[in-house]
């Protein structure tokens, strides 16, 4: 496997790996994205290669970020907690036009993200908006069947209050009635007795 000028031989010899801690620098832990290819995934099982800060059998890994998107390299395979890098790169960096070429399509990807992002918070702040709205209708709605059922309430009173009236006059009228047919019951038992009084001197 090739080796590229960014790598560094580790042994393990602990000295040299001392000083090879001490001189690394912080881009070594700057480990880029990577994807998953079936060609060239899993530990390192050519060589005892084993990674720098955890001195753990290496990974093989592509990368998957800026110009050295698709690029091999061997690095830690740890993935949980400090990742400590790029041990070598297996594949050159990449030509100059294909770097460029690269650098446009992760800006045009990146804009597109951003662009959807915003759209997404466009679209958020419609539907707050719309949520405000629909409560604000709700609102109105049972104010309005509030209404209405007062209008129906105060009609249905009036209704008893005019059904109250007539039953009361019908039971006046009744009442008179009643008299008026009593005082005939009485003005003829008085001409009855008239009649019987005039009989009886005859
Ligand atoms: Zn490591």
């Amino acid at each position: 496997m090739p080796s590229w000028p960014n790598s560094n031989e580790t042994s393990d010899d602990d000295d040299e790996f001392m000083s090879e801690f001490s001189s690394m620098q912080m881009e070594y832990f700057q480990t880029p994205e990577t994807v998953i290819d079936p060609s060239f995934c899993g530990l390192v099982i050519e060589s005892d290669r084993r990674c720098i800060l955890h001195r753990q059998r290496a990974g093989k890994f592509v990368a998957f970020e800026g110009t050295d998107t698709g690029r091999r390299f061997i690095g830690c395979a740890t993935e949980d907690g400090v990742n400590c890098g790029v041990l070598e790169w297996v594949d050159a960096p990449w030509p100059v036009i294909l770097q460029r070429c690269l650098t446009k399509l992760w800006d045009m990807y990146h804009e597109q993200n951003l662009g959807r992002a915003q759209d997404n918070e466009a679209h958020g702040t419609e539907v707050a908006k719309l949520h405000k709205e629909l409560d604000s209708l709700a609102n109105q709605y049972s104010q309005l069947v509030d209404d209405v059922s007062k209008l129906f309430d105060y009609q249905d009173g009036i209704k008893s209050h005019d059904m109250d009236c007539t039953s009361q006059a019908i039971n006046e009228l009744k009442e008179k009635k009643r008299r008026l047919e009593e005082q005939a019951k009485i003005e003829l038992q008085m001409e009855k007795l008239k009649l019987k009084k005039e009989q009886s001197h005859c």
